[in-house]
């Protein structure tokens, strides 16, 4: 049984302007310590999956299931919800600032994690605290478990995030764009920590980005969100080197490759994403994608097992056999 098993899961909200659709059908799973990379542009819906999945999305209409070691989080109480975050589920977000209290003291902050979900000691728990803040790579945490947020670099806000996520020696990490905010230098170190504590403590974690160079850094598998859904689904080195969906090849063409002539490195993808109220009809990505034809407009595309393999699967009417999409390809670039 694997860890996570996300199926069909759906979320919508109501507004003003209509009904969000902000997520449709999607369904992943995560094993006991791998990492899972969600991809996609902002408003893919890669962030309401996992704060749905974790009960933070209140108003919202969800259906599916999100299995957690064989129990539906969707239909846990509120209370079982808290003891499954923090204890068992750690979670990370993008901006440190918005999860760490200015006004309190870091090492406080993860010792009242602590103490929150075990009954330990406030002197142990703050000798937890400071091998935490160790662990995560920050110079000299005797000194530093008694600094506010505000002393603290934005790489080092980060880690202190981390750390206190690992409190608890979650079996999940959730990590919402945990790098985005920070210079490439600093990202690859967070990346590394995560990383390190997942070969120590068999942590298995989801990754959320917008940015295909952090999935090459850390995922093993790959889901490639648009729209709400999953557009294709991977192992890491078969997404980079033969994926199929035309979105995925997008998001490809637009990292930095190294060496290249930084003016001309990005081919972004043109357009923008669809509205979740008024979808396209179709392929959800027609309106973008350089290979549309007449049936990408009407029908969806389901997804499906591609280049022969069980293990990889996408949602685009373009030839599952590998070289005949390569053909298309090169005609379409061409
Ligand atoms: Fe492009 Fe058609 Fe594939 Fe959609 S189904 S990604 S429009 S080729
Ligand atoms: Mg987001």
């Amino acid at each position: 049984m694997a860890l996570l098993e996300v199926e069909d899961l759906h979320v919508s909200f109501n507004t003003a302007d209509g009904v969000v659709k902000a997520v449709r059908g999607l369904t992943f799973s995560v094993d006991r310590g791998q990492t899972i990379g969600i991809v996609g542009e902002s408003g893919s819906g890669k962030s309401v999956s996992t704060q749905t999945i974790m009960g933070l999305t209140a108003g919202a209409r969800v259906s599916g299931e999100a299995r957690f070691e064989g129990q539906n989080l969707l239909t846990m109480s509120d209370k079982e919800l808290r003891s499954v975050r923090g204890a068992k589920v750690g979670m990370i977000f993008q901006d440190p600032l918005s999860s760490l209290h200015p006004y309190y003291k870091v090492g406080w902050q993860i010792v009242e994690m602590v103490r929150a979900h075990t009954n330990v000691s406030k002197a142990a728990a703050k000798n937890r605290a400071i091998d935490l803040l160790r662990l995560v790579g920050i110079p000299k945490p005797e000194a530093r478990v008694d600094e506010y947020p505000h002393q603290f670099s934005g790489g080092m806000r980060q880690r202190a995030m981390i750390a206190m996520a690992m409190a608890l020696n979650p079996i999940l990490l959730i990590a919402d764009e945990p790098t985005t905010a920070l210079d490439v230098t600093v990202q690859a170190q967070v990346l590394d920590v995560m990383e390190r504590l997942q070969q120590e403590f068999g942590t298995a974690i989801v990754m959320i980005t917008h940015d295909m160079g952090v999935i090459a850094d850390i995922a093993d598998d790959v889901v490639v969100m648009y729209a709400g859904t999953a557009m294709e689904k991977a192992e890491r080195r078969e997404l980079f080197y033969h994926n199929h969906h035309p979105y995925t090849e997008g998001l490809l063409a637009s990292i930095p490759q190294p060496g290249a002539d930084r003016t001309k490195r990005l081919l972004p993808i043109h357009g923008t994403p669809p509205s979740l109220i008024q979808l396209p009809t179709g392929c959800p990505f027609h309106p973008r994608c350089p290979y549309a034809f007449d049936k990408c407009v009407a029908e969806t595309p389901p997804l499906r097992s591609v280049h022969g393999r069980t293990d990889h699967e996408s949602a685009c009417w373009l030839p599952t056999d590998e070289s005949e999409r390569v053909a298309e390809r090169t005609r379409v670039q061409a």
